[in-house]
């Protein structure tokens, strides 16, 4: 079963920290030119295809500024060309400040049946320095009206390691969104890349180790609130975990369409390009492309890396079964990791433990 993501990129103004591809100028006309590149690549890929998908995302960008209409559109698309499954995980993206009963209510109509919510912080102050232009009030009365219209299965997105944040205010963050009862939560480490505004702004931030311990914090009072961590950076109450995103970690297939968005898909790992206007004028280029094995069993190095980054770990038969190959020469490597509480082994799997995380990369290298 595929999964298939489509990439929004308009937002209504530009968040501080944010590198991703959209855009903040944007009208009717032009959301309707994007919706119709959007028609004619789903024709293109999956007329006369006989695929069948069981999860559908739409992130961005800001797929609330798309509007329900839209979403809906491209949705009656795709399931004229690719057979969704009738339990299909359908989710979309918003923001707090467009996320009303409207929206909801359309989206219903759809069969959307998850919404992920960027909430980032439950400090004003802290959302008003990082450029978002809700209060945490909206997101409380988006979360109200979305578990009423749309669907309960909500997750909501914070970020940790902001300018001025404390570990009390990150405390007060977790508390208010843990008191929202979303069935998963996504937190993520601040990182400033090269494009965004905040990185030119000489801005004082927590340091390293402020940040490891807001992390490590947030794993153990996620957990005494019944979010069990599945991922790196993701925890779902009653194991509703993101089924899409799982498809990125375990490398089923995924088809991206968009501009900026990202495939792994026919025998090939590729991108289009981010150009939004070029898009819109059907001229899509891609800016990668990688012809790969597509199977799991050629792929050794990014199964193992990504595993690594979930709590299942590797298992050992599993590895065994797709690679032809014993995992213990790898196990070796992690014992001294081992040793000093980075990673676990329980006789079948081996796992990072949360501290082992934290050096995630370092002990990935290690290994392959
Ligand atoms: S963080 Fe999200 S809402 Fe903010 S500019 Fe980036 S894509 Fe848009």
């Amino acid at each position: 079963m595929l999964g298939i993501y489509i990439h929004i990129p308009f937002c209504k103004s530009k968040c501080g920290y944010c590198d991703f591809c959209s855009t903040t100028k944007y009208d009717d006309k032009m959301m309707d030119g994007y919706l119709k590149t959007l028609v004619t690549q789903i024709e293109e890929f999956f007329e006369g295809s006989g695929k069948k998908a069981d999860t559908v995302y739409f992130g961005g960008g800001t797929p609330s500024v798309f509007g329900a209409k839209r979403i809906g559109k491209v949705l009656k698309e795709l399931r004229k060309h690719v057979e969704i499954a009738p339990n299909a995980e359908i989710t979309v993206e918003a923001n707090p400040e467009s996320c009303d009963k409207a929206f909801c209510k359309e989206l219903k109509k759809h069969g959307v049946n998850r919404l992920s919510l960027g909430v980032q912080t439950a400090i004003d102050s802290e959302l008003f320095t990082i450029g978002r232009i809700h209060t945490f009030k909206q997101a409380q009365e988006a979360v109200k009206t979305a578990k009423e219209y749309l669907t309960d299965n909500i997750s909501l997105d914070l970020i940790y390691g902001l300018p001025d944040q404390t570990m009390d205010s990150w405390d007060k963050s977790l508390q208010a969104i843990i008191d929202l009862n979303p069935t998963h939560i996504s937190a993520y480490g601040l990182r400033l890349e090269e494009g965004s505004r905040m990185y030119k702004m000489n801005l004082e931030l927590p340091d390293d180790d402020m940040q490891a311990d807001m992390y490590l914090y947030a794993i153990e009072k996620l957990k005494n609130a019944g979010y069990d961590q599945y991922e790196i950076s993701n925890f779902a109450k009653n194991g509703r975990v993101s089924r899409h995103n799982s498809k990125y970690w375990d490398l089923t297939e995924y088809l991206g369409l968009g501009a900026a968005a990202h495939s792994l898909y026919g025998g090939r790992r590729f991108g289009f390009d981010g150009d939004i206007e070029a898009y819109i004028r059907g001229d899509i280029q891609l800016s990668e492309s990688e012809d790969i094995a597509i199977e799991k069993k050629y792929r050794k190095g990014e199964y193992i890396m990504l595993m690594l980054r979930t709590a299942k770990g590797i298992d050992e038969a599993e590895f065994y079964n797709i690679f032809g190959e014993d995992f213990k020469e790898y196990g070796k490597k992690l014992e001294p990791f081992i040793k000093n509480g980075y990673a676990e082994y329980d006789g079948m799997a081996y796992r990072l433990t949360p501290k082992g995380y934290l050096i995630s990369n370092t002990i990935i290298n290690e290994l392959i």
